[in-house]
């Protein structure tokens, strides 16, 4: 029987509309950034609703490629929020930087599987420089294992998979064998402000709500060390720095003293905030990172890679790797492959936009980059309290809060901050006050940008008390 082939794509065609189709995309994306600095940093209204038009029920026939890229251009570019941009202070988001935007496209080109050597020996030694690089910038313990996931939340998950396994095997326990049911308890101990997505992660390996001891915090949430409970069987003790809304550091080398010789594991989560210990200037606000068992961060936040790049580091690379290596006759791999050091087989080869932006950067660049963010926050705190207003936090990150007066009104101030459109901050609630939250986290952030987001601020403040 003659095999017949479906026609519906041609391979021929497809590769001659190639070379114009990603000049296309290229040419695009370009006009997307450059419109970042005159438009609105929230997508108007409109382009929302016009974002509709995608929603068609599953075509039956192809599409030309050209015509994909333009219906996804015209409605997607307009529609997409500004965080690229230089004024953005939402959440924790960084803007790509330039070497590691280019790398990931051409990356795309490569389409590489970074899961093990044997199906890209490229990535995997990319990925092993740029993880190198990481410990030495970071000034983690030496011999300190990095690898790359999706983000902090995956990061601390895949840390607390090698702290479960530790702690469980000092009290006699291999939890990879026997399994949980049966298992000695596992207490996790936390501060009381520790970022929500902690609890997911303790979650996720078996340590439920009731399981976790909640440590009193000062007034900026740094964990008190004094009031850390007495550590009874197996324990992992989750400090952090750099709170997601002061910007606060846990007293870490304190706490890794404190429970570290009673058999604690002591996990940090430094999502944004460790990237502090880059800067020569800014490293004294972060104790203990050689000590620490095991540590979570993100590449997509301050080291401004794309989406998505997150860092776990473990001291301990044999603990990591019993708890998660894989085996299987047909993989081939090697006992240092990603996919055995991490939750995924297959995986995205990130460590190659990592190592772009940091070779970009270099060590100055890198320190730059944390430094002038801070910098500029420290400018918005003072251009906020010169107005009258009332900064919440002690600025010495990247993080400022800042109050209007009640919850209402610093929620209408924050409502028309975002319509204006001049820049995007988000609210929060800080020990039981409602504040607007800045966090100046994007190479692309000039001190104009600081300057005419602050008047917008300002303009909306005014505009919110005039009416009430
Ligand atoms: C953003 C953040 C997280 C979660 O990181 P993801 O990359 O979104 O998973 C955890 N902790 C802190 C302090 C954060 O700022």
């Amino acid at each position: 029987m003659p095999i017949t082939i479906p026609n519906a794509f041609d391979v021929a065609r497809l590769e001659a509309q190639r070379p114009e189709l990603l000049r296309e995309a290229a040419r695009r994306s370009l006009a997307y950034l450059e419109t970042l600095r005159a438009r609105s940093v929230a997508p108007v209204p409109a382009a929302l609703e016009a974002l509709r038009a995608l929603d068609t029920p599953f075509p039956d026939a192809p599409s030309d490629a050209a015509e994909t890229l333009s219906l996804l251009d015209g409605l997607g570019s307009p529609a997409a929020m500004a965080s690229a941009g230089g004024r953005y202070f939402g959440f924790v988001i960084g803007g790509v930087l330039p070497a590691s935007l280019a790398a990931n496209w051409l990356a795309g080109a490569w389409d590489q599987n970074a899961s093990m050597r044997a199906g890209s020996p490229s990535a995997c030694a990319i990925e092993r420089v740029a993880t190198r690089w990481i410990v030495e910038a970071l000034g983690l313990a030496p011999g300190t294992h990095c690898s790359l996931t999706t983000g902090t939340t995956a990061s601390d998950i895949t840390a607390l998979v090698a702290a479960r396994r530790t702690v469980l095997l000092r009290h006699g326990w291999d939890v990879e064998r026997q399994g949980l049911a049966g298992a000695p308890p596992i207490r996790g101990i936390v501060g009381e402000e520790v970022h929500a997505t902690m609890y997911r992660a303790l979650a996720v390996v078996g340590i439920g709500r009731d399981q976790i001891h909640r440590v009193p915090v000062d007034g900026q949430g740094r964990m008190r060390a004094e009031a850390l409970p007495v550590i009874e069987g197996p324990s992992i003790v989750c400090v952090q720095a750099g709170n997601v809304n002061t910007g606060a550091f846990d007293p870490v080398a304190d706490i890794c003293q404190r429970v570290q010789p009673a058999g604690a594991w002591v996990h940090l989560d430094g999502a944004f905030g460790i990237w502090a210990a880059a800067s020569p200037r800014l490293r004294h606000l972060i104790t203990g990172l050689d000590q620490v068992d095991s540590s979570a961060a993100d590449a997509h936040k301050w080291l401004n890679t794309p989406y998505d790049c997150g860092l776990v580091s473990v001291r301990d690379p044999q603990a990591l790797a019993e708890a998660l290596s894989l085996s299987a006759e047909y993989l081939a791999q090697s006992a240092d492959d990603p996919m055995n050091t991490t939750l995924e087989a297959s995986r995205r080869a990130r460590g190659i936009e990592v190592w772009a932006a940091l070779h970009s950067l270099g060590r100055q660049g890198l320190a730059a980059l944390v430094e002038r963010s801070c910098a500029l926050a420290t400018r918005f705190a003072a251009g906020l309290r010169a107005a009258g207003h009332d900064v919440l936090n002690e600025v010495q990150l990247n993080q400022v809060l800042v109050s209007f007066g009640d919850a209402q009104t610093t929620r209408r101030v924050i409502e028309a901050v975002q319509r204006d459109g001049t820049c995007w901050a988000g609210g929060s609630t800080w020990q039981g006050h409602a504040a607007m939250r800045i966090s100046v986290s994007s190479w692309a952030t000039t001190e104009d940008d600081v300057d005419r987001s602050l008047a917008a601020i300002l303009r909306a403040a005014a505009a919110t008390f005039a009416s009430s």
